[in-house]
């Protein structure tokens, strides 16, 4: 198929086919997705906007969740939404449970301010996800790091990210590999399992952590934060403390 870089925008619901799952974890799962008309991509977006997907047949009423592309938009033949099942959730346990390739689901958007604005933001970007928060950011990294310095693009990248064990490392052989970029840095710490001896941090992003690793680029960073909301506002008020204006410490919440 030839690629175009003409924009693409669809209104209204679209209908998106499933064409790949992918199991990144035991409770997670990536889902591509193309436009079911024509096999293609049904639009452009920015890394970290997220679609709305509705369900009218999954229980009494119609539900509507929303997804964040894990995928990047340079991946132009099709989006990947990564979902990670919330215990007795309604929609991530369905998706996971039955959506298959050849699965068509109703989606909206892209939509979304969570991004790394250049003409906004300070050249380094900081990222700080936890569990299925990290999705935005794998979509900025797969997007930004192969650019960094580029016009529009940051000039280096540090992502601190938390899951609770090594269980639940979501996309983690693509992180690992994005670590050799010069300018990427990437900070894993588990919070439920100790394994300190293979390079990980152990605990909660809390303070202490957060001024180890953040040490030093508070006046040339942005800050984004994705995951529970006591971490995203931790890391807020930390980073505040630290002479961050309040306009490059940014958060986005999961909460539907
Ligand atoms: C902008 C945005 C982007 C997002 N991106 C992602 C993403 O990339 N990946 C991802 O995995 N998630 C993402 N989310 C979260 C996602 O939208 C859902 O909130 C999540 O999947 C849970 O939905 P659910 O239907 O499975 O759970 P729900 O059914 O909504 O349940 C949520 C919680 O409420 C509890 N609950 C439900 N009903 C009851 C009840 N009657 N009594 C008591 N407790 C109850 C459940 O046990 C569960 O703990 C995003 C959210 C937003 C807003």
């Amino acid at each position: 198929m030839q690629e175009t870089t003409a924009p693409r925008r669809k209104k209204g619901w679209m209908n998106l086919k499933v064409t790949e799952v992918i199991e990144e974890t035991w409770d997670t799962k990536t889902f591509f997705l193309v436009d079911e008309e024509d096999g293609g991509c049904p639009f452009d977006y920015i890394a970290g906007q997220y679609l709305t997907f509705r369900f009218d047949d999954i229980a009494e009423r119609p539900v509507a969740r929303s997804y964040t592309m894990s995928s990047s938009p340079c991946q132009t033949r099709c989006v990947g939404v990564t979902i990670k099942r919330v215990e007795k959730g309604l929609v991530s346990n369905w998706l996971c449970d039955n959506a298959k390739v050849g699965s068509v689901l109703k989606a909206r958007g892209p939509i979304g301010k969570f991004v790394y604005d250049a003409s906004l933001c300070r050249p380094h970007l900081v990222m700080l996800g936890a569990g299925s928060g990290v999705t935005p950011f794998i979509s900025m990294l797969r997007e930004y790091a192969p650019k960094l310095g580029q016009p529009g693009s940051p000039q280096k990248m540090t992502l601190l990210v938390a899951y609770r064990s090594k269980a639940d490392l979501i996309c983690w052989k693509e992180l690992q590999a994005l670590r050799t970029v010069p300018g990427v840095r990437i900070v894993c710490t588990l919070t439920r399992e100790d394994a300190r001896a293979e390079g990980f941090l152990h605990g909660r992003p809390d303070e202490k952590m957060m001024s180890e690793v953040f040490a030093g680029i508070y006046d040339e960073a942005s800050f984004l934060t994705c995951g529970p909301e006591v971490m995203m506002q931790s890391m807020i008020e930390f980073v505040k403390t630290q002479g961050v204006p309040a306009e490059h410490a940014m958060m986005e919440s999961f909460g539907n």
